[in-house]
């Protein structure tokens, strides 16, 4: 889908929707979009229309679809999951004397739409005159709790703003599942459709109150969706409610005077379940509506407020010098937080629960794009993740079996487990998830210290991944411990001996492993390690093949890469980008042309490994050759740059990263927003300006500002602690807000870290030659001063 460009005013805390623009409403939809890591709203309008995908979305609740194939291959995944378009609880449509509230109709006299990142809501003010010429104002005031896992809210007012008398108006609020949804585009980026997924079983009503339940045909998973409303009117009025198959609706029909103002509250609760009856799914979803009602929406609304307080206060990061950077990466944190915050055992989407995109399903983009953002500023939200890995662990050891390996095969992408990849070389080869997962636990680990975690879910992470590079890669008496046959990070280079990053990646993992066998010796002696397999373990990892290209002086990013021909750049226009959809793979993949960075990727997550010197030289390298085709790959090279002496490139990757669901840099932000980019908002600003890395479990920082930012603060979590970190362009300032004084490296340079500022100088960045990219890849310049 290929929307319009959304443009918004500059705020520090909010993001404002200001008029209606019919070309970048599906883009609207995603960005207003409401979660809390369970239940995902799009910011579609109350009165359903206009809307270019409704979508209200229950983390984990999905249909199976059959994956049809043209020729079959053993192992083939057989059964895809999509996230299903459940029961819509927003809408609330209004009958203005005769004419249905529709901004298609009529004349909106004014509109706006705010996402208030500090009170976690969306607000909207509609004043809008019907046909008939009666003038209403419309505010509403919608809210996804983050306190209270299954519940909703909307609070929904209508004023007359006119002096013609008073209005009969009519309110219907509904619950309507099966909505008509979107359809199949040809990208493969965007979501199978599911006709009508959902079966009606249960539909009761009562008072202001009425629940549906829903089950799907195939993956048999039950969804209940209840409603209960408050009201306050001016004057008379009738009430009804009903419930039937799909539809429940209360309606509210009434007479309001002049300046008078009718008030409705909607409490919404959702539950799903693959065990429980229809009776308890819904009993479940009545108790939730019922303390919610209790607690009323004031309340609801603190709850909201003092949740956010708390976590902006533990981990906001402040940019001066850029204020439309400094409102990009805060809604990207937003979106980060409402993608994870309440998972509690369920995946993080590639979209969050933002729209249909990729399928709902979850990728590596959650362990090595979004749990570095949740590890340091809400851990329990990464816990949660990494046991939602746990808990499909059984589901990976089968993979691993039917692929002839050890250990566990994590699914490339899936919502319960099971792999959903219908393409072998972009999915089963990508072997490196599995150890961006043990990575992502190491890094909980070390931030953490969290010993139940490690030894219930933790260990036996890292055991079982490092047993599948064991089995998945051979010793060989030339070339040391190869993995052949995987795919890196980089889509456009498939089925490769020894990726660079996937090496390095499964080096961590084996020695690692090999920590938590030594930590845990409970979990080794259930798991049946024996001492020869962890010294396989290490063996392995200490002869690594990692392939180098002497004659250019650099990495090669699997074997061979750098001998490959040339992609042709300067017949490449512009509109034939992204590669992915208007050239074969078969070509792709013989050339030296890179969808998204992977030894760049890998000369940032095991930074450890190169000398500075190799950085320089492989970053500026894979720089010409990198297409950014993927939205994941330019905070990865904002990190790099920053680190090689590039600042101003950082700096113009950073703005890529952060502006990319606000811009619609991607064409494609209308089906969903794209997490792990806006979770580089943030990496870019802590890991690259801020030079933060975390190898070997010593918190290390190499903070450096780019020209026209002249100050970064940011927070940290680490240890039970909360570290303040302060960067102009001379010093970087360190302060700890509570806790036992910490052990940091500053520019290599270990200090400890108290309750009084450290104030350290910054040197200066290496003096380096400029990187180009290839032709019409250049991002956009930012402006310097
Ligand atoms: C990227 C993958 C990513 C996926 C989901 C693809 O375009 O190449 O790395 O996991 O999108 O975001």
């Amino acid at each position: 889908m290929t929307e319009g460009r959304a443009t918004f005013p500059i705020e520090p805390w909010s993001l404002t929707e200001i008029g209606l623009e019919h070309a970048s409403l599906g883009v609207h939809e995603s960005v207003f979009a409401l979660a809390n890591g369970h239940i995902g709203l799009r910011g579609s309008f109350e009165e359903g229309e206009p809307s270019v995908i409704p979508g209200t979305y229950l983390n984990g609740f999905f249909e199976e679809r059959p994956l049809p194939y043209a020729e079959a291959g053993y192992g083939f995944p057989e059964q895809g999951q999509t996230m299903v378009n459940v029961t819509d609880g927003k809408l609330i449509r209004l009958l203005v004397k005769d004419s249905p509230l529709d901004l298609n109709y009529g004349e909106i006299v004014e509109h706006r739409r705010t996402l208030d990142l500090r009170a976690g809501v969306l607000r909207r003010v509609t004043e809008w005159q019907s046909p008939g010429g009666r003038t209403v104002r419309v505010t509403s005031t919608r809210l996804v709790s983050l306190a209270r896992r299954s519940i909703a809210a909307i609070q929904y007012q209508v004023e007359v703003t006119d002096d013609l008398g008073d209005l009969y108006v009519a309110v219907q609020s509904d619950l309507l599942a099966n909505e008509a949804g979107h359809t199949t585009s040809g990208d493969p980026r965007s979501a199978a459709a599911l006709a009508k997924p959902l079966q009606s079983e249960l539909a009761v009503a009562r008072g202001r109150r009425a629940v549906l339940v829903h089950r799907t045909k195939r993956s048999r998973l039950r969804v209940a969706a209840g409603m209960d409303h408050v009201i306050e009117i001016p004057d008379t009025c009738t009430e009804d409610i009903e419930a039937m198959g799909d539809l429940a609706r209360y309606t509210l029909a009434a007479r309001i005077p002049p300046r008078g103002v009718l008030k409705l509250t909607k409490f919404l609760a959702y539950g799903w379940s693959s065990r429980r009856s229809d009776a308890a799914v819904r009993d479940q979803v009545e108790a939730a509506l019922a303390t919610a009602k209790l607690a009323g929406f004031e309340r609801l609304l603190r709850e909201q407020r003092e949740l956010l307080d708390q976590h902006w206060d533990e981990a906001d990061v402040e940019i001066e010098g850029d204020d439309e950077l400094q409102q990009a990466v805060r809604v990207g944190m937003f979106h980060v937080l409402q993608a994870g915050l309440r998972g509690e055992r369920q995946a993080i989407p590639a979209k969050g629960l933002t729209g249909p995109g990729y399928d709902g399903h979850a990728f590596w983009d959650t362990e090595a794009y979004v749990l570095p953002v949740l590890t340091y500023t809400a851990p329990h939200a990464a816990r949660d993740a990494l046991r939602w890995r746990h808990s499909i662990l059984d589901k990976a050891r089968d993979r691993a079996k039917i692929l002839g390996l050890r250990g566990a095969a994590f699914p490339w992408r899936t919502i319960r487990g099971e792999e959903c990849s219908g393409y072998w070389p972009a999915g089963t080869a990508a072997f490196h998830i599995n150890a961006d997962i043990a990575d992502a636990v190491v890094r909980y680990w070390n931030a953490t210290l969290d010993e139940d975690f490690d030894r219930d879910f933790g260990a036996e992470l890292l055991v079982e991944t490092a047993r599948l590079w064991a089995s998945l890669g051979h010793f060989d008496v030339e070339h040391g411990f190869r993995i052949d046959g995987v795919t890196g990070p980089d889509e456009y280079t498939a089925v490769v001996d020894n990726n660079v990053f996937t090496n390095l990646m499964a080096q961590r993992n084996l020695r690692e492993a090999a920590e938590a066998v030594r930590r845990q010796p409970d979990v080794a002696c259930r798991l049946e390690v024996t001492e020869d397999e962890v010294e396989v373990w290490l063996r392995a990892a200490a002869l690594m093949a990692v392939p180098y290209d002497t004659q250019r002086g650099v990495h090669m990013q699997s074997d061979a890469f750098t001998h490959h021909e040339e992609w042709d750049f300067e017949h490449t226009p512009p509109e034939k980008y992204p590669l992915l959809l208007h050239y074969p793979y078969f070509d792709i993949y013989r050339k030296q042309v890179v969808k998204q960075a992977d030894l760049v990727m890998a000369l940032h997550m095991r930074g450890d490994a190169f000398t500075l010197e190799e950085k320089i030289a492989d970053f500026a390298y894979y720089e010409a050759r990198t297409t950014r085709d993927s939205s994941l790959s330019a905070s990865q090279q904002a990190v790099v740059a920053a680190e090689t002496g590039h600042l101003q490139l950082a700096y113009d990757y950073w703005a890529e990263a952060a502006l990319t669901d606000l811009q619609n840099l991607h064409h494609n932000s209308g089906h969903g927003l794209h997490i792990a980019s806006l979770a580089g908002g943030w990496t870019v600003a802590v890991a690259g300006f801020g030079g933060l890395r975390d190898h070997n479990g010593e918190l290390t920082f190499g903070p450096r500002l780019p020209e026209r930012i002249s100050r970064l603060r940011f927070r940290v979590v680490y240890r039970g602690r909360r570290l303040t970190v302060a960067v102009t362009k001379q010093t970087a300032t360190y302060r700890l807000e509570d806790g036992e004084p910490l052990d940091i490296r500053h520019h290599g340079r270990q200090v400890t870290v108290g309750h009084d500022d450290v104030v350290l100088e910054i040197p200066p960045p290496p003096k380096v030659d400029r990187v180009r990219q290839p032709i019409g890849c250049a991002p956009k310049r930012r402006r310097r001063d």
